[in-house]
């Protein structure tokens, strides 16, 4: 099993294979609600009605609809198959049934979900295992409870945390299962904090590793990483700065597909306000909406430098940083759209 950064690296360029046939990663969100309400992320503001409005579990048979459509959607297998978005997937009750559902269907070379694990039991944990999650990503937001309750709004013990994964980790090996692979990931403290966090879970864990909080798509109410920083942070900035590739096209929007947990689908991971949504899984399929016109559509706006026009990539910044967004299409002709 490779290391969970690694796998970025691998990853195969776009820009001389897009429009792809069959998008690359198909995301699924079980659930858009949170037990944590950490402050650097939507969940603790209200400036999207949209995503306020839209906060639930997904019921099973919306699931089943698209399980049954990616079944009929020739082309092979995605890549990757995310169970997780915007909410934590382990409140919903069915969630180990999802990912049943969706190994049994053989649809994806990999399967993956991204939890802070404070749900996981060790019954989950067997189903974990039996369900063939090869990738748990676990985020986790500071070794010092005091800075974590802070953070995430919740009174959870970070010590239940780590026992939760030392537990999932006894399991995987009494079962003698390599999988899933445990990446934890804490975002950059610029600090001590991050060594410490990396003691704290590296029993514990396959990979430790430090991520990169961003802004989303922007929130008049609120900086995010403002928040998370207390204020301004200048490693931050200057992190950001020599981050910046100075693309104007965002490569996510070529090759994820994403259903939220309403049904709505759209062509990234970070549009929790729904501004780039293209569609309904309960009124056209998958397969219809990546290769309809509103998708071709959202491309163009991209190729052309119009993305503006749409109001969650206006202000998003994640197809600006190359820590995020390793794909350049800058350039490639609209022609090839058509
Ligand atoms: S620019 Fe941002 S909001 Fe727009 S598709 Fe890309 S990642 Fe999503």
């Amino acid at each position: 099993m490779q290391a969970y950064t690694k796998l970025k690296e691998n990853r195969q360029g776009l820009r001389d294979i897009i429009p792809l046939p069959k998008p690359f990663t198909l995301v699924v969100e079980p659930s858009s609600l949170c037990n944590f309400k950490c402050t650097m992320c939507f969940q603790s503001t209200s400036s999207s009605r949209y995503f306020a409005d839209n906060r639930r579990n997904m019921p099973f048979e919306l699931y089943e609809n698209i399980i049954r459509q990616i079944k009929d959607w020739d082309g092979g297998k995605f890549k990757v198959m995310k169970l997780s978005l915007y909410g934590e997937p382990f409140l919903n009750p069915r969630f180990c049934d999802m990912l049943a559902l969706a190994s049994n269907s053989y649809i994806a070379e990999r399967i993956e979900t991204t939890s802070n694990v404070s749900l996981l039991t060790p019954y989950m944990s067997r189903r974990l295992i039996t369900g063939k999650l090869d990738y748990l990503r676990v985020s986790v937001y500071s070794p010092d409870q005091d800075k974590h309750e802070r953070i995430t709004g919740s009174n959870i013990k970070v010590g239940v945390i780590h026992e939760n994964l030392r537990v999932l980790q006894a399991i995987k090996r009494e079962m003698d299962s390599k999988t899933p692979f445990v990446a934890v990931k804490m975002l950059d403290a610029y600090s001590d904090e991050n060594e410490r966090f990396r003691e704290m879970y590296s029993d514990v864990a396959d990979e430790v590793y430090i991520d990169k909080p961003h802004n989303w798509v922007g929130s008049e109410e609120k900086s995010f990483t403002r928040s998370l920083y207390g204020g301004d942070n200048p490693n931050f900035h200057t992190d950001m700065q020599s981050q910046d590739n100075g693309q104007y096209a965002c490569g996510q929007s070529f090759y994820i597909l994403s259903v939220r947990s309403n049904g709505d689908i759209a062509p990234c991971c970070v549009d929790y306000a729904g501004g780039t949504n293209v569609g309904n899984i309960n009124d056209t399929s998958l397969k219809e909406i990546w290769q309809g016109e509103p998708m071709r559509h959202f491309w163009t706006t991209q190729l052309s430098n119009n993305k503006h026009q749409n109001p969650s990539c206006r202000n998003c910044e994640i197809y600006r940083s190359s820590y995020y967004s390793r794909d350049n299409v800058d350039g490639v002709s609209i022609e090839r759209l058509l």
